[in-house]
């Protein structure tokens, strides 16, 4: 039935759905889709391709509607969404799993843990797989297993001419280099993943806190980058600071006595008003740090790469911006770790190219009422404004649209290589958004 039009489950704006079909996690998009098709099988995916190009409609790509600027969706766009395409099947033979696009991580964490397995995932429960590894994909096992990107060994992607195409390492090898980092809605649409496994049981799940405390902050910072170059790689943290208070979030693959000692330098932060450090099963342990997200919120934020330490200067004017929040507890600058086993393939062999980095800084600010908007954008543009003098390279995962250059930014030394995959994989420039990769000049 290829060629026959649009496919699958379609929302118009007429549709009474169509509201709630729009939405992303992020409350602050609004944007209004021509159509959104919900594809059920891959046929659907490339009939909409196909339309999308007869009727001369800008299609957008969607899986787990996250993207922080809402470029999985844009107004008058058909929107190619695969959510419904969310199948998980475990190879125990060789310890791999086949992932449809559409699944969202817990499903996929819950799923390979009743077998004894995991992969390094993100930490939002709701995330989509796409997004997250076509952009590199951090988390909890970061600097223990890699990069989400790392374990990919193979994807499906249809093409621009309704094609399915398979890369892997030996099968249009450069398009499989570029998926592992910048495949997000640039070269067509993957329907389905294949991954490595890790085993696991059960590992030290660990949260401080040190709330109402801002002395507490300057400390986390300073410890934070002293330590975080040299750190055993089984531990991987995401933490950061608010106007009254720090926290840390982490997943330790090993028992929490050498958790503890590990982290003596963060614990010996005078103030600490929450200290958590558990052995759970692997499963509870995603729960427990996924149960913190709520279910949609209004934000703005960035993240850029750090690759050096930061003067006691630079700290201080960190700490100044947050001090400017427009939010106690919503507005926060962010730190989540490298290194490790990111480290331990080239900064060439992936389109992932920062992989030096230390660890990423995000700003972000979230808020419910509308007319707040405005304050928290001007306090993340602001602060990501001084963030940028200090760090070099952005995040794809987390984009803002402000970033100056922001191919640069995205891809670093590997932009020309990814354009020229760009002009083989999509010639035409079907799969663009305002920050998708250009073709060669
Ligand atoms: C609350 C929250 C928590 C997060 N936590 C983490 C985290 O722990 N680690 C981390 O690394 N990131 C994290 N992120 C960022 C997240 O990884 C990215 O937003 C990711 O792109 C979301 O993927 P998605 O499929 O859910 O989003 P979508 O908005 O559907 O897609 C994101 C991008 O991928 C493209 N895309 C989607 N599906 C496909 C497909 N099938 N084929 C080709 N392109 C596609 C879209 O066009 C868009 O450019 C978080 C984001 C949020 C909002």
């Amino acid at each position: 039935m290829l060629g026959k039009g649009l496919t699958g489950r379609v929302v118009v704006p007429s549709d009474s759905q169509y509201e709630q079909a729009r939405q992303g996690y992020n409350k602050a998009i609004n944007k209004y889709p021509a159509a959104i098709v919900y594809c059920l099988d891959y046929c659907d995916v490339a009939n909409a391709i196909l339309w999308s190009r007869e009727q001369g409609v800008e299609l957008r790509v969607r899986s787990g509607g996250h993207d922080y600027e809402g470029y999985s969706i844009g107004t008058c766009s058909l929107v190619i969404d695969t959510s419904p395409l969310n199948g998980i099947k475990i190879n125990l033979a060789d310890n791999t799993v086949n992932v449809q696009a559409g699944t969202r991580l817990l499903s996929l964490y819950e799923y390979l843990y009743k077998f004894g397995y995991t992969f390094p995932g993100g930490t939002c429960p709701t995330v989509a797989i796409s997004g997250l590894v076509l952009g590199g994909g951090i988390g909890l096992s970061t600097r223990y297993l890699g990069l989400t990107a790392d374990s990919l060994l193979e994807a499906n992607m249809i093409d621009f001419a309704g094609r399915r195409l398979t890369a892997n390492c030996c099968c249009n090898s450069e398009l499989f280099w570029a998926l592992k980092g910048a495949g997000g809605g640039n070269f067509g649409v993957v329907t389905d993943y294949k991954f490595k496994l890790k085993k696991v049981d059960g590992i030290t799940v660990i949260q401080l806190r040190w709330d109402d405390n801002r002395a507490a902050r300057n400390s986390f910072l300073q410890v934070w980058q002293g330590w975080l170059p040299h750190l055993d790689r089984r531990l991987s943290l995401f933490g950061g600071i608010y106007k009254e208070g720090a926290w840390v979030n982490a997943f330790f693959y090993g028992p929490p006595e050498e958790a503890r000692q590990i982290l003596q330098p963060l614990l010996n932060i005078p103030g600490l008003t929450l200290s958590n450090i558990a052995y759970v099963p692997f499963i509870e342990a995603v729960k427990i740090i996924g149960a913190m997200y709520p279910k949609r919120e209004a934000f703005q934020a960035a993240g850029r790469f750090v690759q050096r330490h930061f003067s006691q200067a630079e700290l201080e004017q960190i700490l100044g911006i947050m001090d400017k929040a427009p939010s106690d507890r919503n507005s926060s600058i962010r730190v989540y770790s490298l290194g490790g086993a990111v480290r331990d393939i080239g900064a060439a062999e992936t389109a992932f190219t920062y992989r030096q980095a230390n660890y990423i800084i995000a700003i972000a600010s979230a808020w419910e009422e509308t007319d707040a908007a405005e304050a928290h954008r001007e306090w993340v543009k602001a602060g990501f404004d001084y963030i940028y003098t200090i760090t070099r390279g952005s995040y794809i995962n987390f984009p803002y649209s402000q970033t100056p250059h922001y191919q640069q930014a995205y891809y670093g030394s590997n932009l020309r290589r990814l354009q020229c995959v760009k002009q083989t994989y999509d010639p035409y420039n079907l799969f663009r958004f305002p920050q998708s990769i250009e073709l060669p000049l």
